[in-house]
């Protein structure tokens, strides 16, 4: 059987720091009374490194695919944001572009 990884960033189970294991999120469409097939992953059921945990638990009533998708458009989004830290060139682009003397006498 593979090792399993994370279903946002793909981290495997096997690389977690000591003491920041991730676990297992059974979703809505996940049956607790079917056995998955031998050798296949379990319908409804995703595991998560220990980064991702929290999220992925919050968004346990919804379908595992939905959260899936919905939780890496989510880290997606913080990576972008983190590259764009610490300088916010929206910001920057928006400052008064008249020369600092005519600031200082308004
Ligand atoms: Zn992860």
């Amino acid at each position: 059987m593979n090792p399993a990884t994370c279903a946002i960033c793909g981290q495997p189970m096997d690389d977690a720091a000591e003491g920041a294991y991730g676990d297992w999120v059974a979703f809505a469409d996940h049956d607790n009374h079917a056995l998955p097939e031998p050798g296949s992953q379990a319908p409804g059921l995703a595991y998560f490194c220990a980064g991702h945990l929290a999220l992925a638990r919050e968004r346990a009533a919804w379908r595992c695919h939905d959260a899936v998708q919905a939780l890496r458009v989510h880290a997606d989004a913080q990576a972008a944001q983190a590259l764009s830290a610490p300088v916010p060139l929206a910001e920057a682009a928006m400052a008064p572009r008249s020369p600092w003397w005519q600031r200082w006498w308004g």
